[in-house]
């Protein structure tokens, strides 16, 4: 009944996810790693710990649900920190930026990723009152911090991640949108631009825009917003970086705005946070949620409405039992209690059920499957709020006017970098990336060419599978060339560079309707894909209402974690 992890899922448990004794040797069992997270998560029970540690542990090893890596990895241990995603504040002052430095090197020594704004250090070159010196400015200081993420390796399991933000009318922003360019700074930061809407209209009619001093207030120089926007294209075109975070429709959305304005995410953009809060993240496998009945396979929508009710008070728990690296933290994460349930394989569960990825059935399907995800998800913290009661800060928050809340925020769209490995699905809501891949380890080493099992299995059902179909994927990673394969299944199994970016942005735009928190999604494009591409794009996702875009362009950076298998 439960079945045993695949040889990716056991490569990357061992290498990252077991305990191991004093002596580095792994002492525990895949079922045993899920017993450890499900007692210490199910401990807040009371009288019903055993039922629901049995809940959380069938759930676990089911592969139904999954919680993010931290709490997979540090549940049960003393002093074990759970959350994967932390923003901390950084204030112009020396002391504070290096106060911040040391929270996040504890952060990434526990296994979480830290997401900051930059924006409120003074400009480099501007006067420092103390010393009568110049500053050396918000980029200098993101240099230091990724200097230090390079050398704090997360017990060896994970390099830190940072997402770095520097808002639009920030003076230094035109060094900042090209701080990545040479392809060597700041590998540990993803970096994105903080978009106002202003910014977007001046875009859109070519006016003026204006750079303004945080320290002074005072505009320090006007530039064409225009020829910022095409620096900002062009390098993420060239390197993938900056990204965009639209900061207004962020904070439209902040569930808790008299606590300030949100100003960061946290490093792969799926939780807008204030500064010292975390989120615990979890996602469902949709790849699960399927049910075959007459040889006819459809969503098993009530399945699905238990696990997300599991998965929520899963999370919640969590909140509970996480041990705080610092007050602040515990404070605000206690205090606002945001949890994000999110999915994996949306893209094995949409070939499963015949329907391509590029096409308005499969959009269509995802804003109604992640709008019943949020509707229980939202059921669920009600009914925990009767139980518990609601989050501290649910009284003051844009949540008042409803039936009372146990968190602040239920649902984000995470990457599931390393999870749906675990759970062996597909990624998130992204597309396949190939039918066929070779996997870059952390340390840079490659695994063997896979195929996607969901692809083969369904080209033996149908009767296409031969050697010759074998070889051809092993080489090229996709069935668009071959002429023996009817067009209706070439459609089904088109892959993420095959599939026009409207499609990635429609699938971001259909999910984070019913997301309360963010979407990550990474929009691949082709190499052939033109800068105009990566405008139209970012200016598409700005009118979709998205809270941030990231783009890929194939072959854009040195190092991909999925290659394709014809690069090779
Ligand atoms: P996982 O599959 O390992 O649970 P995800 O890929 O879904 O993680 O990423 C979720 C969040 O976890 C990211 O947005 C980031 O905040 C954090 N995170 C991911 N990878 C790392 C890492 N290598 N180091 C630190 N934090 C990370």
């Amino acid at each position: 009944m439960i079945p045993n992890p695949t040889t990716n899922a056991e490569q990357i448990l061992r290498e990252r996810y077991y305990l191991r004794d004093p002596k580095g040797v792994i002492c525990e069992t895949a079922h045993q790693l899920f017993r450890r997270v499900a007692e210490h998560v199910a401990s807040v029970e009371g009288a019903d710990k055993a039922v629901w540690t049995d809940i959380f542990y069938k759930t676990m090893t089911r592969l139904e649900f999954l919680p993010n890596s931290p709490t997979l990895m540090n549940a049960g241990l003393l002093n074990g920190q759970l959350s994967a995603c932390f923003v901390l504040p950084i204030d112009d002052r020396l002391e504070a930026i290096f106060t911040t430095l040391k929270n996040a090197a504890l952060i990434h020594q526990s296994g979480g990723g830290t997401g900051y704004n930059f924006s409120k250090l003074r400009p480099k070159d501007d006067f420092i009152g103390s010393s009568g010196g110049r500053s050396s400015g918000p980029i200098a200081f993101m240099k230091v911090y990724d200097a230090a993420t390079e050398h704090v390796k997360q017990g060896g399991k994970r390099r830190g991640a940072n997402m770095g933000i520097l808002n639009v009318n920030h003076p230094d922003i035109e060094a900042f949108v090209v701080s990545k360019s040479d392809g060597a700074q700041l590998q540990n930061f993803n970096i994105s631009v903080g978009i106002t809407d202003d910014f977007m209209k001046a875009v859109e009619k070519s006016d003026d825009w204006e750079l303004v001093n945080p320290r002074t207030q005072k505009v320090v120089k006007a530039i064409k917003a225009s020829h910022l926007w095409d620096t900002i294209c062009q390098e993420a075109w060239k390197t993938g970086d900056p990204g965009l975070i639209f900061l207004d429709t962020i904070n439209r959305n902040n569930p808790t705005p008299h606590q300030g304005l949100i100003e960061s995410t946290n490093p792969c953009g799926e939780v807008p946070l204030l500064a010292y809060e975390s989120c615990n993240l979890g996602s469902l496998n949709l790849m699960k949620m399927l049910k075959r009945e007459n040889g006819k396979v459809s969503i098993d929508w009530s399945k699905l409405k238990n696990t997300v009710q599991i998965a929520i008070r899963f999370l919640d728990n969590v909140i509970s039992v996480n041990h705080y690296l610092l007050p602040q933290t515990e404070e605000k994460s206690t205090g606002n209690r945001k949890v994000g349930l999110g999915v994996m394989g949306w893209a094995e569960l949409l070939i499963s059920l015949g329907i391509p990825y590029a096409s308005e059935d499969a959009v269509r399907l995802g804003e109604h499957l992640m709008e019943y995800i949020k509707v229980w998800s939202y059921e669920t913290s009600k009914a925990l709020a009767t139980q518990r009661g609601a989050f501290p800060s649910w009284k003051q928050s844009k949540h008042a006017s409803h039936s009372p809340l146990r968190n602040a925020t239920c649902n984000s769209i995470a990457p599931t970098g390393s999870i749906s490995v675990i759970a062996d699905t597909s990624y998130s809501i992204e597309p396949l990336f190939a039918l066929a891949y070779k996997r870059v380890g952390i340390l840079g080493d490659t695994t063997q060419t896979e195929l996607n099992s969901v692809f083969v299995q369904q080209m033996r059902q149908m009767g296409y599978w031969d050697e010759h179909l074998k070889s051809e994927v092993l080489k090229t990673g996709s069935i668009q060339h071959l002429s023996s394969i009817p067009a209706d299944l070439k459609k089904l199994f088109e892959t993420s560079l095959e599939i026009p970016w409207k499609y990635h942005l429609l699938h971001q735009q259909a999910f984070q309707k019913h997301t309360d928190n963010a979407v990550s999604k990474t929009i691949n494009l082709p190499k052939s894909a033109t800068v105009n591409d990566v405008s139209d794009s970012y200016l598409t996702a700005w009118k979709y209402d998205l809270k941030g875009i990231t783009v890929f362009r194939d072959g854009s950076r040195q190092r991909q974690v999925l290659q394709h298998c014809s690069l090779n």
